[in-house]
Formats: structure tokens, sequence, C-alpha cells
């Protein structure tokens, strides 16, 4: 009965009223977060459009069951149909030990070409926090993620191809450092066009949210070609090609020399009240200072890979936890889509019925806004805050909260479909 989501030559996705979406149920916790989950989606659809609308869930196999199943913990059918079907699910992998597989994660990223995580964080009132003013928080990540360090281009210590570099470097480039005997080596690709599809994305997301800036995180001050470069590939693009939508901090740094800094913040401020987006750029290391100290400073967030792991994993700790935090991974330049829940499979946990599907729950909401089918999207985000208001929660908030009421992962699920 179900139909494919097509997309046409720019991207833009055409999703039919029974859209055939392929999920992978993962490992761990997986089955148990995902059963919550699917039932949420379900009743969600029902409530916003009655018969009207309807998912057909295609299951696809990856990590154990696959392995377990095949021989395979990534067969290519998998891949094919993620890529067939446009828009799929999935709950976490178990990372093979050996094999020569680093993450299925990370192989399904690259074989889908999927350059953008986005990470949404923002607060439900209740969640537990660390912090005092978890709502100050409301930030999208846009985390490159093909490239940099994660490339997992490296030479162990003692490879005979570490040793080649190394004379290469010294005799061929005159690079002066002094490398010690065993020592390894990483490389790290950080190319225009991957910083640039990027970064437009992260713009593009800012301008039709209507969001108040985009800041590109990075390390520049030291890796210059690489982390320098993305910045400056950055205020490139937002000058050239979003000129009347966006002011940038190079454009206050050029009029401050010209005009004054008194006519450079005049600019900025036309800017801001004209609804121009403001593109501005924040050494990695001061943002994850900043996002305790001016968290209400940001909104979306372009950074590279290595930096946007660090950041996702910090700023959920604000907002909850990783339990809580949603995910997803785009190709925006030809619409392939995989949304994901957040953490890993926590294996100790598989089976218990206890653990929070609120992440792979909130990566459905992002499914289903990405879809455009956002009344979805508002009816299950009120379920879920009105469950945590009421104090109903799994045992990773049951914890931290006071007067709490512990729900096991199906339950929980339950009282979200209660409250929708
Ligand atoms: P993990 O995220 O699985 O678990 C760490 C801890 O976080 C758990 O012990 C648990 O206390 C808590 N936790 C995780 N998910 C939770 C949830 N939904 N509700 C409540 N608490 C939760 O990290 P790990 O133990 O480092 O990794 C286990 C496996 O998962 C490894 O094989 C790893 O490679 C893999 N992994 C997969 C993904 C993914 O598929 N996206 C991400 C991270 C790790």
């Amino acid at each position: 009965m179900g139909q494919k989501i097509t997309i046409n030559e720019k991207g833009h996705l055409t999703v039919p009223d029974n859209p055939i979406i392929p999920f992978i149920i993962g490992d761990g916790i997986g089955p148990d977060i995902w059963n919550a989950a699917v039932r949420v989606f379900d009743e969600g659809v029902r409530k916003a459009y009655a018969a009207k609308r309807q998912i057909e869930w295609k299951e696809i196999l990856a990590g154990q069951k696959a392995y377990d199943q095949t021989g395979s913990w990534l067969p290519e059918e998998t891949i094919e149909a993620m890529r067939e079907y446009v828009v799929s699910i999935k709950g976490p992998l178990t990372t093979p030990v050996g094999g020569g597989i680093r993450s299925l994660n990370v192989a399904i990223r690259q074989l889908l070409d999927l350059f953008v995580c986005q990470r949404p964080l923002s607060w439900i009132e209740g969640v537990p926090s660390p912090v005092k003013h978890p709502e100050n928080v409301d930030m999208v990540i846009f985390r490159e993620n093909t490239e940099d360090i994660y490339a997992g281009i490296e030479f162990e210590a003692d490879s005979k191809e570490a040793q080649v570099l190394k004379e290469y470097l010294t005799n061929q480039f005159g690079v002066d450092y002094p490398f010690k005997e065993e020592t390894a080596l990483g490389i790290k690709p950080v190319s225009k066009e991957g910083s640039v599809r990027l970064i437009r994305a992260a713009i593009e997301y800012a301008i039709k949210e209507k969001l108040p800036s985009v800041s590109l995180v990075h390390k520049g001050n030291i890796m210059k070609f690489t982390e320098g470069a993305f910045k400056n590939w950055g205020y490139e693009l937002a000058e050239n090609e979003y000129a009347e939508d966006v002011f940038t901090w190079t454009q206050w740094e050029r009029l401050k020399a010209t005009d004054g800094e008194q006519a450079a913040n005049n600019a900025l401020q036309k800017a801001q009240q004209q609804g121009k987006v403001i593109i501005k750029d924040v050494i990695a290391d001061n943002f994850l200072q900043q996002i305790l100290l001016n968290p209400r400073d940001y909104a979306v967030i372009a950074t590279l890979n290595l930096n946007g792991d660090y950041i996702s994993d910090a700023l959920a700790a604000i907002v909850g936890g990783i339990g809580i935090a949603p995910g997803a991974n785009i190709n925006y330049l030809k619409g392939h889509a995989v949304f994901e829940a957040t953490h890993g499979t926590a294996p100790r946990f598989a089976n218990t019925d206890s653990m929070n599907p609120s992440s792979v729950i909130l990566s459905g909401v992002m499914m289903f806004d990405y879809m455009g089918w956002h009344e979805v999207s508002s009816i299950i985000k009120k379920g879920l805050a009105k469950t945590i208001r009421s104090k109903q929660v799994t045992i990773d908030f049951y914890n931290q909260m006071e007067g709490a009421t512990l729900l096991k992962t199906s339950q929980f699920a339950d009282a979200i479909i209660r409250y929708m």
C-alpha cells in the first residue's frame, strides 16, 4: 500500500500520504526505545490526519541483528533502501570490534554523503539540568559530517607509512618539526566544497526559520589552513551569495576601518532590525565557555566534524543529556536524510524496558518536520512536554527529580500518547 518519497534534482521532497519509511531497530536498548517510539509516531500521525495519512514502516538491517542474519554488519541492501526511500530512521548501533569497520554510523554517513549532522538543542520544561538556566540554550548545530580528522586517515606510530610520511614531510616539504621516534600521524582533510555546502545549509536554515545568527565555530587561530579556511570560506559565501539576507562580522570590521566603530555598530544594529542573519565566528574553546556564560548569543552553529562532536554532547548535557537529544544526518543537496538517536546502545540495559526513548522520539519529530508533517511534530512535542512536566519519567530523569514517578520505557510512551 505504501509509496516512496521522491526527490527532484534540487533535493526537494514529494511526500505521499502513505510513505514507506525504512527503520533500523538498533542494538542493545534499540528495540526497547524503538518499540516505544513507533507507537508514539503512529498515534501522532493518526491524531493529526485521522485515516488520511499513515506511515508504512519497513525494517532494514544493520548492526548485530544484520550480522546474525546475513553475516554483514551493514548489508548493501540497507544502504540501497536508505537511498531509494530517501528518508529513514535508526536506533543506536554497536560498533563492531575489529573487522575493518570503524563505525557503522560513520560508514552510513559517508556512503550516503550525509554531510550535515543536524542537532537541535533546546530545553523542555522540567528536564533535570546541571545549569541554572537551561532555557537559555536554544541552538541548532550544523556539524560537518564527512571530513576533518574524523575521515580516519591515520597511521600507527610504528607503521612504515608513518615513517615514510615523516621523511616526506621533512625532506620534500621542509617541515621543521622534531618528529619523535614512534609518532602516529593523522590527516585532517577540510575542503572548500565540503565547508561551503555545510555552511550554506546552516545559513539557509537560519533564513528560513528567521533565526538571528549563524556562528562559525572553528580553531582557525591555530589550524589556519583547515579551520581558518572554513571560517574564511563561510564569510565569503555569506557575502557573495546571501548579501540581501545577512550581515557579517567581516563587513563590520571593514566598516570600522573605513568609517569608524560607531558607523559599524549602526550598520549592525540596522541589519538586526531588518531581521538579517548576523554571520559571526567564535573560536571553539571560547565557544565552550560561551555556551555556559552567554548561550542566548547563539542560534545556528556551523562547525567542523570534531568540534561538532564535542559541542553537541556539551550542549546536550545542559538540556538534559544524551537520553533526550535528537539528531539527523542530511544531504541537503540531494535530499537523503537519516534520523537517529544520538546515544549509543547502552548494552547493560538491553531488554530492561527502562531507558529513555526521548532521543529517538525527538529524532522522529525532526523527521516529520523534514517531511513537512509539522502537525505531527507539534502533537508529539506537546505530549512529551506534558509527560515530563507531570514528572512521569524514565530512570535517568527519575534519579535527578524530586517527587517523580518512575516509568518503564513502554509506560513512558503510553503517557506521551495519553497527553497528545
Ligand atoms: P551509550 O550512549 O550507549 O551509553 C552510555 C550511558 O549513557 C549508558 O550507560 C546509560 O547510562 C546512558 N544512556 C544512553 N542512552 C540512554 C537512554 N536512551 N536513556 C537513558 N540513559 C541512556 O555509550 P557507550 O556505552 O559509550 O557505547 C555503547 C555502544 O554504542 C558502543 O558500541 C558504541 O560504539 C555505540 N554507540 C553508537 C552510537 C550510535 O549508534 N549513534 C552512538 C554512540 C555509541
